[in-house]
């Protein structure tokens, strides 16, 4: 299913957008035009403004747009200085929780990942600032109404701005707080270890933040639950690169790749897969490969049908393929995004050989044991 949509583009970073987002921003649209919160000095929300409601939903709908065009500054400071830093940068994802900067690789060097993750915070809390300045400018004297609406649009943008700096400093995985302990850690502990102790941190924060959660605040219990996933799976990410470090995708494919005929029946096929012991199969035709049949598309045919059904009716057609020259931790990161079992290793237009999850299991498994 596809969850998100593109929204443009910054300097070849992809710009997306998450469905959860729509739902979040029509949530605080809502908030803004019916709300006024008064905490520490500022006004959050038109609530209280002298004007009809249509006007204020128009408001509100503005004010949420640019609070996650302030989310979109902070990521885009991410993933600029990790531009800078020579790191590729994909895309960046707006979704429930805020964003996130999907880079091709975490920086390892503590300096530039304190650099990295440092700035977003850095660049939400001056944002804050500046819309801060703003607002005690326009807030001296009850102005007009648009007047009183910009100062508290300003404020309420400030006072976000704020929570986003400063709740991305608790150092919670996946948080930039986690990414800056960890990164301190690394400065006098190996990678591994500091990442497992960041991690650590951010779990224990997550529990803490869950069992609090249960008395006070729902919200809470749902954050904590993100936040707990997101240090286990940063602590996953960071065993596989390290597991995979140095291997090309021909250190690892295997060469003679059995493949199987586009007009072979489905019950032909099945009956190779028993044998072979293999759950998936290029589909090649003088040379040429013309997609991938596995043991689903088998299994998705009636028995009554397999007969008559050729494997080229079935096949999924769309290639997920690396180059032999491509990085180990590529061709898994493949896997990972297209979900399926196997990635083609193919050079010219031909097929050079067949990665598959197992393989690469194993792999990780056997370098994360110390076997080379
Ligand atoms: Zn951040």
């Amino acid at each position: 299913m596809k969850t998100s949509f593109l929204l443009g583009s910054i300097r070849a970073i992809a710009i997306r957008v998450h469905f959860t987002l729509l739902i979040i921003v029509a949530l605080f649209s809502w908030a803004f035009a019916t709300q006024s919160v008064a905490l520490l000095s500022f006004t959050i929300g038109f609530g209280n403004l002298s004007a009809h409601l249509w006007l204020r939903a128009v408001l509100g709908t503005v004010l949420a747009v640019l609070f996650f065009a302030c989310v979109l500054v902070h990521e885009l400071a991410h993933s600029l200085m990790a531009q800078r830093q020579g790191y590729g940068v994909r895309s960046i994802t707006l979704f429930v929780f805020g964003g996130i900067s999907q880079m091709e690789d975490i920086p390892r060097e503590p300096r530039l990942e304190l650099q990295v993750a440092g700035i977003g915070p850095l660049t939400s809390v001056a944002l804050g600032a500046l819309l801060y300045l703003g607002y005690t400018l326009l807030q001296t004297a009850n102005g007009p109404l648009m007047h009183e609406a910009l100062a508290t649009g300003l404020g309420t943008l400030a006072f976000y701005n704020f929570v986003l700096g400063l709740f991305n400093l608790v150092p919670a995985f996946p948080t930039d707080g986690g990414r800056l302990l960890r990164a301190m850690l690394a400065t006098f502990m190996d990678y591994d270890r500091a990442t497992h102790a960041a991690a650590a941190v951010g779990k224990g924060l997550a529990i803490a933040m869950a069992v609090f959660g249960i008395f006070y605040n729902f919200w809470l219990i749902l954050i904590a639950v993100f936040i707990y996933m997101g240090a286990s799976e940063e602590e996953r990410a960071v065993r596989v690169t390290l597991a995979l470090e140095g291997l090309k995708a021909r250190d690892i494919m295997t060469a003679q790749v059995k493949t199987v005929p586009p007009d072979m029946s489905i019950s032909a096929l099945a009956g190779r897969m028993l044998q072979d012991k293999h759950t998936g199969y290029p589909v090649e035709r003088e040379g040429k490969v013309l997609g991938v049949v596995t043991f689903s598309d088998v299994r998705a045919v009636s028995p009554e049908q397999r007969d008559t059904t050729r494997v080229s009716d079935v096949m999924s057609t769309s290639l997920i393929s690396v180059s032999p020259r491509s990085s180990a931790v590529d061709a898994f990161r493949r896997l990972q995004r297209a979900n399926v079992g196997r990635v083609l290793v193919m050079e010219d237009g031909r097929l050079a050989g067949i990665i598959t999850r197992s393989d690469l299991l194993q792999v990780i498994q056997m370098r994360g044991a110390g076997v080379q």
